[in-house]
């Protein structure tokens, strides 16, 4: 919501003059927003982004990494880029997946200027407890790495998602900083699920759990659901991706954890936000695909205030004609992801204090 009493968001629209780039553009928005504000000599500045899973393409390119590592680097900062794994089969699901597929993706300290250090080690299980005490979540999970940082910068491709709407700053810190356990956390009420009939028999899984909560009945696996705690270990175990997170969540309340963990995530920490709303596709990067942008790039955005980064993003993509689709009335995220809604996460973020909906854009040239 656009209002005088909301934070400051600053913006540049994606349209260069000769001689211009798009990267100047991003800088130039980030110092008119106030990075230089930052005290960041000889700290650690994680700058928390999404590398894209392998053949996605419509990840932000490491070239956008680079803008931000380097204004970290003129002010006497340490940057790097992180994220956590995840907790669904693919490609970035272990720290040497992952680093392989960022690597594969373009992020190397020679294209960005610092190193990627996944978030919350090996097996996605090197975390840290943040208490937030809110309405779902009493304790949030969040990577080490990300937690021991002394200043957080999250660098957002905003896009569609078909569970919350929108990804955008709030996703990228709150489910994109979290662990493997505190990824299960918001993503389910329930414990793992396990295949039986796919069950080759491995034991991996046994081995992981360290919780006695498999047993192996006729040569193939069961979870005891008495003993099982939800860790998620053995989800990572499981070479054959015979084992998978339980059903979701109901979209409402997996938007209202993620919003308290993103509250967890910069709770004490310096932080400062950057969306870039280009290539806007209608599922997160997380795919590895994606299909054409649904409305036309809308620009670059950075704030202090993630909720009125989100909210402002949200809104000017609503206000585009769409792709590819017919005007029908209601915002765009809506219609390609039914059932959505971002405001549902927006609104509980506000209410955690995370920031504000309302916002005042000001124009970056
Ligand atoms: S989720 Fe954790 S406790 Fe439960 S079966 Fe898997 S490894 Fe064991
Ligand atoms: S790790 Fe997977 S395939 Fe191996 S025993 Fe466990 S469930 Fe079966």
């Amino acid at each position: 919501m656009n209002g005088v009493t909301g934070s400051d968001v600053f913006f540049s629209d994606m349209n260069v003059s000769t001689g211009d780039s798009l990267l100047k553009k991003m800088r130039r928005v980030c110092e008119a927003a106030g990075i230089g504000k930052m005290d960041m000599k000889k700290k650690f500045v994680a700058v928390k982004m999404h590398f894209g899973e392998y053949g996605n393409l419509s990840f932000l390119r490491p070239n956008y990494a680079k803008v931000v590592a380097d204004m970290v680097l003129e002010r006497g900062g340490v940057p790097f880029l992180t994220d956590c794994s995840t907790l669904y089969p693919g490609c970035r699901k272990n720290a040497v997946e992952h680093l392989d597929t960022a690597y594969a993706n373009g992020f190397s300290p020679l294209t960005t200027g610092c190193h990627v250090i996944i978030g919350d080690g090996l097996k996605g299980t090197d975390e840290s407890l943040i208490p937030i005490n809110g309405e779902y979540v009493k304790e949030a999970k969040i990577g080490k790495v990300i937690a021991d940082a002394d200043i957080l910068i999250s660098l957002s491709h905003f896009k569609g998602h078909e569970i919350t709407g929108v990804g955008g700053a709030v996703k990228n810190l709150g489910m994109g900083c979290a662990s493997r356990r505190g990824k299960m956390e918001q993503h389910s009420d329930a414990k793992p699920v396990l295949d039986h009939e796919r069950c080759r028999g491995c034991r991996e899984c046994l081995r992981a759990c360290a919780h006695g909560a498999i047993t192996f009945p006729d040569r193939k696996a069961v979870i005891d659901y008495d003993a099982c705690v939800g860790c998620g270990m053995c989800i990572s175990a499981c070479r054959y991706d015979v084992i998978g997170a339980g059903p979701d969540s109901s979209k409402d309340i997996l938007c209202r954890k993620m919003a308290e963990y993103a509250a967890a995530v910069v709770r004490g920490k310096p932080n400062f936000h950057i969306s870039i709303v280009c290539d806007v596709s209608p599922l997160c990067d997380c795919y590895g695909g994606n299909n054409p942008p649904i409305i036309p790039d809308v620009g670059i955005f950075a704030s202090f205030d993630p909720v009125a980064l989100d909210s402002a993003c949200a809104e000017m993509s609503a206000a585009q004609r769409p792709i590819g689709r017919e005007v029908c009335g209601r915002d765009i995220f809506a219609d390609v992801n039914e059932g959505t809604d971002w405001r549902i996460t927006l609104d509980h973020a506000e209410k955690l204090g995370l920031g504000t909906v309302s916002y005042n854009l000001v124009k970056v040239d």
